[in-house]
């Protein structure tokens, strides 16, 4: 028998059994596997800490948003938004799924075209594309969404000198009943500039208006904003018709659909309060099929969800590195996952797993990760199990914005794995190494060796 590890006792008050205001406390289990693979071997393979994604994961949940929406509504098209995680492998999945690309920058356009994907599948938002990439995007038939009546006079200038019909969308912000209201992005519904804007398009004949965009935020914790949203732009559709005898091709509700992750502060978990993809299709799609819009040109309806897709598909492993005792007594326990790799750590309370089987005592604990920066923490308060040096964590739902918001900063940036849907691993971006950083770095003469 293996000899068993010590561990200093603690005198804690017994609540075995007895509910506290939410009911009975929920035991969990240690996640020793992720989709089959042992975690202590996956560590002992590629390193720690260590990216895991789980393409059988990215395909069931993709498959069920599908699905809310398609038996829904006839038309339905989804554009994988780039900066949620744009590693190429990631993309690819959603691409065989089905999905166009959303871009946000010239850089996310080149990975799209580089994924195998058709500029007409390719739809290019943001507030900044230069006159470069726009004369690209016109070239390749690709949709671009305008952000400001600036931008909408460049590319009027670009049809003229390119001789061809761009392809443009009006990105529209718009009161949906939510606080705050993001309204730096494209033109505003209730003030009658985004009206202006598709008329001054329409009367163009050297621009082609294809639809009305928008994307009211991010984490949107309820669904009835998008019914808003999706009625505010059928409006819309029916006054182009009215007017100028013109069908939209699509109506785009952008992303913004809160994944299963629980805000920092919030009363319950992530889990039990946020909408499902029903909920959301149910919002969107009544709102459109009741509206006015002409049945014989039902738009396509563009999803270009994001953070809902990816989150539950991405984990970090981790490993302890030390255990100490504040001064006010309070456990500390230091992980070699640090803000730098968990971006999203500053605005969620993620799901912390021990990987191996604990004991039933737990004590208060805030988990620090391992630079040497007071800011570092993974999280503040934490009821945990009391772990080893050298025991392993899994941390859940980092698939979104970890891998693209992640910094380059104090220490490398570890290996990220995908697991595909028969169990085996593949490496889908190798560690940084000294390299693959001072390689962009140039000495002047005067400080050389
Ligand atoms: C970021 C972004 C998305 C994706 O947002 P999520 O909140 O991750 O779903 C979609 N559309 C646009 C225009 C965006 O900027």
């Amino acid at each position: 028998m293996e000899k068993l590890q010590y561990e200093r006792p603690v005198i804690k008050r017994i609540t075995g059994q007895m509910p506290n205001k939410f009911g009975l406390r929920t035991e969990y289990e240690p996640m020793t596997h992720i989709d089959g693979l042992a975690v202590k071997e996956l560590i002992k393979t590629f390193g720690s800490p260590l990216y895991v994604i789980s393409e059988r994961i990215i395909r069931e949940i993709y498959s069920q948003a599908k699905k809310a929406f398609t038996t829904r509504y006839p038309k339905v098209q989804f554009a994988w938004s780039y900066k949620t995680n744009y590693l190429d492998a990631v993309c690819r999945v959603f691409h065989q799924e089905g999905s166009w690309a959303e871009v946000v920058s010239g850089f996310e356009y080149e990975k799209a075209k580089r994924n195998g994907i058709e500029g007409k599948h390719i739809i290019f938002n943001g507030p900044y594309k230069s006159a470069e990439e726009l004369s690209t995007a016109i070239k390749d038939n690709a949709y671009i969404h305008i952000d400001s009546f600036d931008e909408l006079y460049l590319i009027s200038d670009l049809a003229e000198r390119l001789n061809k019909v761009p392809k443009i969308s009006v990105r529209i912000n718009l009161d949906a009943g939510i606080f705050p209201q993001w309204s730096r992005f494209g033109f505003n519904y209730e003030n009658g500039e985004a009206w202006e804007a598709v008329s001054r398009i329409l009367l163009n004949k050297k621009i082609e208006l294809c639809g009305l965009h928008s994307h009211i935020g991010t984490y949107i914790m309820a669904a009835y904003p998008y019914g808003v949203t999706a009625s505010k732009l059928a409006e819309l559709a029916v006054r182009i018709e009215k007017k100028f005898k013109h069908n939209i091709k699509y109506i785009d509700i952008g992303g913004g659909f809160a994944s299963k992750n629980t805000l920092k502060g919030a009363y319950l978990p992530g889990t039990d309060t946020c909408p499902s993809f029903d909920d959301y299709a149910d919002a969107i799609t009544s709102a459109l099929i009741k509206s006015e819009i002409n049945a014989e040109h039902l738009p396509v309806l563009i999803l270009e969800t994001g953070r809902a897709l990816i989150d539950d598909a991405g984990f970090i492993l981790g490993t302890v590195i030390a255990n100490k005792r504040l001064a006010d007594g309070k456990r500390a326990t230091i992980i070699d996952v640090g803000v730098n790799h968990l971006f999203t750590s500053f605005w969620y309370d993620h799901k912390i797993t021990p990987a191996q089987p604990f004991s039933p005592y737990t004590e208060d604990c805030t988990i620090y990760g391992p630079l040497c920066m007071n800011i570092d923490v993974i999280r503040e308060h934490i009821t945990f199990p009391l772990l080893n040096k050298g025991d392993h964590i899994v941390i859940s739902r980092t698939g979104a914005y970890n891998m693209t918001q992640w910094l380059q900063f104090i220490t490398y940036r570890p290996k990220v794995i995908m697991i595909d849907v028969d169990g085996n691993p593949h490496i889908i971006r190798e560690n940084e190494k000294l390299e693959s950083i001072v390689s962009l770095e140039r000495i002047p003469e005067h400080l050389q060796l």
